[in-house]
């Protein structure tokens, strides 16, 4: 793998798992010192652990909530301390839910729109001063939920639209200021995503039968090296015959 994010310094939400995992093993193999950010500390520290003994480069494991304003604000600050700064930011921690609108808990809805919106919008606040510092790339990992009705998943779809109208406005504000803001907008993709309501989606499809996550790692980390003046404001990750 070439090193061609050598020296960036990387924060991935919901790094744990999935997406965020793969994307943070991706930037690793090129070069980036990564923070790895979710709950589930003890996953993350053995992470960041195998990470560094991968890959030249500095790994942090960071316990952080997104919905949770202070431990985003302590998280992003202790990466600040340890890495100098931050280049790269990955909004990419979110949860689904589904089923007919009637049988949606209040709980249940609470919990998508807190991780998917609210998380989203804690971290950006939080990490944009240091992004216009660097002049650095802003990622979000949105859906094709988030651009086409979804009536099995209303509420998810609809956060994930909340995400393509948030990250292609802040696109406008901060690319002003040198920010490359990048929406990606994967397909289905084989990884725990959905046990929280139904099957994982590595349960449900098996392997080519939907996209595997580090299809999807691949493509940030492309878009995560664009250099100014050019910016990819939004990429679509599908399997070639489905949206
Ligand atoms: P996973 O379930 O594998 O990973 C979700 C990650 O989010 C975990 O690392 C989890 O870590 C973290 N997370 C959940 N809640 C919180 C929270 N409150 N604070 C911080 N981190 C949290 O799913 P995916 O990798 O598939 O999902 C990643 C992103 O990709 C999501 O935004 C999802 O909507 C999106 N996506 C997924 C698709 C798919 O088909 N899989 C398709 C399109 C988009 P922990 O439990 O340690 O907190």
């Amino acid at each position: 793998v070439e090193k061609d994010l050598r020296g960036r310094r990387a924060l991935i939400t919901g790094a744990s798992s999935g997406i965020g995992r793969k994307t943070a093993e991706e930037f690793a193999a090129r070069g980036a010192d990564v923070a790895v950010a979710s709950r589930r500390e003890d996953v993350l520290k053995e992470l960041a652990e195998t990470l560094e003994n991968e890959a030249d480069i500095e790994a942090l494991a960071v316990e952080m909530d997104v919905t949770d304003e202070t431990q985003v604000a302590r998280g992003v600050s202790s990466i600040v301390d340890a890495f100098g700064g931050l280049d790269i930011v990955v909004n990419n921690a979110g949860i689904g839910c589904g089923g007919p609108i009637t049988q949606v808990s209040t709980e249940e809805y609470r919990s998508v729109m807190s991780v998917n919106v609210d998380g989203m919008f804690f971290v950006t606040r939080e990490t944009m001063p240091h992004l216009l510092d660097s002049e650095g790339a802003l990622l979000f990992v949105g859906s094709t939920s988030g651009r086409y009705p979804r009536p099995d998943y209303p509420i998810y779809a609809a956060s994930k639209w909340w995400t393509r109208g948030f990250a292609l406005s802040i696109a406008g504000q901060a690319g002003e200021d040198g920010v490359a803001v990048t929406l990606i907008n994967p397909g289905t993709t084989r990884t725990d995503f959905g046990s929280s309501f139904r099957a994982s989606n590595t349960e449900k499809y098996d392997a080519g039968e939907a996209l595997d996550p580090k299809d999807v790692a691949e493509t940030i980390a492309f878009a995560a090296k664009q250099e100014a003046p050019t910016t990819i404001s939004e990429l679509a990750v599908t399997m070639r015959d489905s949206l």
